[in-house]
């Protein structure tokens, strides 16, 4: 059994925050500055930003993997934690960990049941939140004039800046959406431990453990939620 790497856990976190950094502080509150003294487009820098954001998660997938399931990814931390697997329940081994962890049998783990109706509330936001950032996108990429001599600048300057204002409301209000996503998923927080969650795209039925104490998270079923 193949024990997961810390060293790729730790850039995948790296280049996730270098993304957040990039996004806020360049692409928010230093872009007047940016544009006017360097000439450097805040939105393309924002951009960046967003898509190391997301590239350390998905670098994170592609290198780790459960030794006993196989299933991708799973807790992202910087130094050794006691994690479980979400799928399979067992506990994950990483290089710089205990070679053998402690766990309670499978069958004697706490259950808990969550609300399915934060669930969905968390997903329709993260789905709304990533299409307003998309659209953000397009708009700016798409619409947006590319004069090719200084006369077509100047008559183009109004329509480019009403569409780059399009463009970064949508953005901001995709961003918004994702926030109050990640807010959200506080009311899906495993009831033991208060660190691991239940994802939202969690299947009726299917049981989920979580990455922090084992226990097992489930959503109550559609029709028992309505009996109570
Ligand atoms: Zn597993
Ligand atoms: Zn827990």
């Amino acid at each position: 059994m193949k024990p997961l790497k810390r060293k790729w856990a730790q850039v995948s976190l790296a280049l996730h925050y270098l993304g957040w950094g990039l996004f806020v502080v360049v692409g928010l509150i230093f872009s007047d500055l940016l544009e006017r003294d360097f000439n450097i487009s805040s939105f393309g820098v924002g951009m960046l930003g967003v898509g190391l954001m997301l590239l350390g998660p998905v670098l994170w997938r592609l290198t780790a993997r459960c030794p006993h399931c196989g299933k991708r990814g799973g807790p992202l931390s910087w130094v050794y934690k006691k994690s479980y697997c979400s799928r399979c329940g067992h506990v994950l081994s990483f290089d710089d960990g205990p070679v053998h962890e402690e766990e309670t049998p499978l069958n004697q783990r706490p259950r808990y049941r969550l609300k399915r109706g934060w669930a969905r509330l968390v997903l329709a936001l993260l789905i709304a939140g990533l299409a307003c950032m998309a659209i953000g996108g397009l708009v700016f990429t798409l619409l947006m004039p590319q004069p090719q001599n200084e006369e077509e600048f100047w008559n183009a300057v109004e329509t480019s800046w009403a569409v780059r204002d399009a463009a970064a409301y949508s953005f901001l209000a995709g961003t918004g959406l994702l926030i109050a996503a990640g807010v959200l998923t506080r009311r899906l927080k495993c009831p033991v431990c208060c660190q691991g969650f239940a994802v939202p795209w969690q299947r009726r039925g299917e049981t989920r453990w979580c990455g922090r104490c084992g226990a097992a998270l489930f959503f109550e079923d559609e029709l028992e939620y309505e009996k109570i």
